[in-house]
C-alpha cells in the first residue's frame, strides 16, 4: 500500500518527500509567516544557507551555533538574534541538537517551529526540551515547545554518515523498545512503537546496502516519526535515564551512547517485562530482546562499548551511584549491584547479561 505523503496529527503537520525542504517557504506562507530565522549546527551551515535561500524575502537571518544538549548561553545568544530579525518563526535544519534550539527558543517566545530533521533522533515530534546550565541537564515538557511542521526530506538523512545512520536509528528504537514496557502505554503506542521498530528493522539493512536509496531512506525516516512519536506519549524509563546520566556527566556523545547502552538496559528489563517487550523477538527473531538488539546493533556495525566513546573503567563506579540515585518507574528494580554489572558489559561490549 502507498504510504501517505503527509500524516495531519492533531497538532503537527508532517511532510514526507525527497527535495520536500525546498517547499520551507509555501509551509511558512501556509502559517502566514513572514520572518524565519534559520537554526543550525556549525557543522550544517551549508544546509541552513540553502534553507534560507529557499525561503527567499521570508528569510530574517541565521543562526549556526546550535550545540548537544542545548546550553542555555547558546539559546540566550539566538535569542538576541530573534529580538534583531524580529522573527516571527525559527526553521531548524538538524539533528537534535539544532531542534533542540528551536524548541528553545519556542518555550521562551511560543514562535512557531518548522523543523527539517537529518537525523532520526526524533525530538522534532515531541513536547520535551533538554536544556543545559552549568553542567546539568533538566528536561521539560510543554506544549510550546511541540513544533508545528515537520518537512522530513529523504535527501538529506542520505549524507548521514554510516556510523551515525546506525547509532541514530538505534537511538530511535530506544524510544520505541521502552514505549512497550511504559506504564501509560496504550494500544496506539504500542502500534507506533511496532511500527517505528519494523521501519528500522526492515530499512536500516536497505540503507546500509545502498546508502542512496532514497526509497529506503524514506522508510527510515517514517520510522524516526513513529519512535519520536510515541517517546512523546509516554514515559521512558531505566535505558533513557541511563543515557541521560552518561550523556550528561561524562559528556559521551548521545546517539552512539544510546546505540550500546539499548541492548543491555533491554535485557535487563526483560526480567520483568518479557511478555511487552516480544514484538523485538518477533521482529529480530532470537528468544530474547535484549540478545536479539545486541546481534542486530553487531550486524549493522554499531559501535558496542562506552569504552570506545572515552569513559574510564573507573567511572563506572560513580556512573551506577548517579543512576540509582533519584528512583523512577521501571520495570525491573533498579539496583546499584545490577546497574552495576550492566554498566561494566556495556563498558566491554560484552553481550547483555540476562
Ligand atoms: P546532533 O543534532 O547533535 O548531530 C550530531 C552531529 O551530526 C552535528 O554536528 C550535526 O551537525 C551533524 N549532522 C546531523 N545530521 C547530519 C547529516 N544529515 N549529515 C551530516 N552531518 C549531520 O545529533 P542527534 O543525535 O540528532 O541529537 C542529539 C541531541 O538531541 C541531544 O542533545 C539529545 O538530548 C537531543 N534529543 C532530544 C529529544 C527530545 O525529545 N527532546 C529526542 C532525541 C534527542
Amino acid at each position: 500500500m502507498a504510504q501517505p505523503a503527509q500524516i495531519t496529527a492533531p497538532d503537527v503537520r508532517v511532510v514526507f518527500g525527497a527535495g520536500t525542504r525546498l517547499d520551507v517557504a509555501t509551509e511558512a506562507r501556509r502559517m502566514g509567516l513572514r520572518k524565519a530565522l534559520v537554526l543550525s549546527t556549525p557543522n550544517q551551515r551549508a544546509s541552513a544557507l540553502e534553507i534560507a535561500e529557499a525561503l527567499g524575502d521570508l528569510a530574517a537571518g541565521v543562526f549556526c551555533k546550535a550545540e548537544m544538549h542545548t546550553p542555555v548561553g547558546v539559546t540566550d545568544a539566538a535569542m538576541a538574534h530573534v529580538a534583531e530579525t524580529g522573527a516571527d518563526c525559527v526553521v531548524s535544519i538538524g539533528g537534535g541538537s539544532t531542534t533542540g534550539l528551536g524548541k528553545a527558543i519556542a518555550y521562551r517566545t511560543d514562535l512557531p517551529q518548522i523543523v527539517i530533521p537529518t537525523t532520526y533522533a526524533g525530538s522534532e515530534c515531541t513536547p520535551i526540551l533538554g536544556q543545559t546550565e552549568d553542567g546539568v541537564k533538566t528536561t521539560l515538557s510543554d506544549p510550546r515547545v511541540l513544533p508545528e511542521v515537520i518537512l522530513y526530506d529523504a535527501e538529506l538523512v542520505q549524507t548521514l554518515p554510516i556510523v551515525m545512520t546506525v547509532t541514530s536509528a538505534l537511538n530511535a528504537m530506544a524510544h520505541a523498545a521502552e514505549a512497550l514496557y511504559a506504564p501509560d502505554r496504550t494500544r496506539a503506542s504500542d502500534a507506533l512503537a511496532v511500527e517505528g521498530l519494523e521501519a528500522f528493522v526492515t530499512g536500516l539493512p536497505q540503507v546500509l546496502n545502498d546508502p542512496a536509496d532514497l526509497a529506503a531512506r524514506e522508510a527510515t525516516q517514517r520510522g524516526a516519526w513513529a519512535c519520536g512519536t510515541v517517546l512523546g506519549q509516554v514515559g521512558m524509563a531505566l535505558h533513557h535515564k541511563l543515557c541521560h546520566t552518561l550523556g550528561g556527566t561524562f559528556d559521551l556523545p548521545h546517539a552512539e551512547t544510546h546505540a550500546i547502552v539499548l541492548p543491555h538496559a533491554i535485557a535487563y528489563n526483560a526480567r520483568a517485562a518479557r511478555t511487552e517487550l516480544q514484538p523485538i523477538c518477533d521482529l529480530l527473531g532470537g528468544a530474547e530482546p535484549g540478545a536479539a538488539l545486541y546481534d542486530f546493533a553487531k550486524k549493522m556495525n554499531a559501535p558496542l562499548t562506552l569504552e570506545g566513546l572515552g569513559l574510564a573503567e573507573a567511572d563506572l563506579d560513580r556512573a551506577a551511584d548517579l543512576a540509582v540515585s533519584k528512583p523512577y518507574p521501571n520495570p525491573s528494580a533498579v539496583t546499584r549491584a545490577d546497574i552495576r554489572t550492566l554498566l561494566q558489559a556495556a563498558w566491554a561490549g560484552d553481550p547483555p547479561n540476562t
